[in-house]
């Protein structure tokens, strides 16, 4: 089974509740949408084949208990569930990051799958899957990336709508960086009482010129 694959690296966990861990990333090529502020556009189209097994002889490399797979959208490849499944038996801590417009049910539930809900200002909001909320387990991650005030009450508005098994602090509010400052999200969070973690692009803060590898 072959996947294309746009980089295999070793860096710190920057987002989702597991931020400041090592892990290796596995990160895929291709995505199935064109958000306004990605910053992973070089992974729409480069990429090399690798069979599962090349891809898991490669992570072991790197003698690391955690990996993520990412992308680009992971899911955009009919190959991703073998190699969850292929990790997953190895006894890897794995994590899937997903832009929740696929079925996120197509890979193994073992898998924590952090799932973007995408806000209006990403220009991609009404591709949302909205079957996956009720796919979601309490081992899963929901993550809104917000640009304005208008993302804001998006995501507020959403929150009811998230199963009750998902805790509140795998619910994370994120600021897309040079359109919204940590400190006015978090302004609002408080104002509103919101529940749910402020995250912070944490490999932004240490490598701040670094596009690729982190
Ligand atoms: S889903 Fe992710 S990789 Fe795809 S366009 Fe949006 S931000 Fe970029």
């Amino acid at each position: 089974m072959i996947l294309t694959v746009n980089e295999i690296f070793y860096s710190i966990q920057g987002e989702s509740v597991y931020a400041g861990l090592p892990c290796v990333f596995v990160r895929l090529t291709g995505c199935n949408l064109r958000c306004r502020y990605c910053d992973t556009r070089y992974a729409f189209e480069a990429g090399d084949a690798m069979t599962v097994a090349q891809i898991v002889d490669q992570v072991a490399t790197f003698g690391c208990d955690w990996v993520e797979i990412t992308g680009g959208e992971p899911l955009a490849q009919n190959h991703t569930p073998a190699l969850v499944d292929a990790l997953l038996g190895d006894g890897y801590h794995l994590l899937m990051e997903t832009n929740g417009s696929l079925d996120i049910d197509r890979v193994d539930r073992r898998c924590s799958r952090i799932m973007d809900i995408k806000c209006p200002s990403s220009g991609e909001h009404t591709k949302n899957d909205t079957a996956n909320l009720q796919r979601l387990t309490a081992h899963d991650q929901v993550k809104f990336v917000i640009g304005d005030h208008d993302d804001f009450l998006f995501a507020t508005r959403l929150l009811p709508r998230l199963p009750a098994i998902l805790p509140t602090d795998r619910i994370l509010f994120s600021a897309v960086s040079d359109r919204l400052t940590p400190d006015r999200l978090a302004a609002w969070m408080l104002e509103a009482q919101i529940e749910a973690r402020l995250q912070l692009q944490l490999h932004r803060l240490i490598w701040p010129d670094q596009e690729r590898g982190v």
